[in-house]
């Protein structure tokens, strides 16, 4: 590895190494605990601990996952996978569910939903009709243009479905 960082020991940049614990780590969050195999990184100078960014946002990654898998939230897969499935954007989906405009967005970007907000796209994933009621209830909330091209998804889904 060629990138440096800087080591607070040395207090010059460094080259380092990145290596994975072998017991895991735990993370309380929330009053949930969970526990990760976390990633660290040494300076191979002085062998002291440097943070390096993209490490930490490794191990940010490996925690959520194991709080989606202990709080039984919805995959992340599942969140990428709905409006494509229902040929929608994130932002008008988001509205259409009664939430801020940017709201899917963030947890497109690894924010965790709450109970509430994982249930729903949860239930909606799974069950086109449900998703279609909500889309006629709530068409008013987004463009006309976003909204038939939903429709037209939702309704060549549901069509497949009952031919099977
Ligand atoms: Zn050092």
């Amino acid at each position: 590895m060629s990138e440096k960082v800087l080591c607070e020991t040395c207090l010059c940049p460094r080259e380092y190494r990145v290596e994975e614990s072998q017991t895991l780590s735990n993370f309380r969050v929330d009053g949930t605990s969970v526990q990760y195999k976390e990633l660290r990184a040494f300076c191979l100078t002085c062998n002291h601990e440097v943070f390096v960014h993209e490490v930490n946002k490794e191990n940010t990654t490996r925690i959520k996952k194991e709080l989606r898998k202990v709080k039984n939230l919805v995959p992340f897969e599942l969140v990428q996978e709905t409006p494509i499935k229902y040929h929608i954007g994130k932002r008008p989906l988001s509205l259409l569910l009664g939430w801020g405009e940017l709201t899917y967005s963030r947890f497109i970007d690894g924010a965790l939903p709450t109970r509430c907000y994982s249930d729903l796209i949860d239930i909606i994933y799974h069950n086109p009709k449900i998703y279609q009621n909500i889309l006629e209830k709530n068409k008013n909330l987004i463009s006309d243009v976003a909204y038939r091209k939903s429709k037209k998804a939702v309704q060549e889904l549901l069509a497949h479905k009952s031919n099977r």
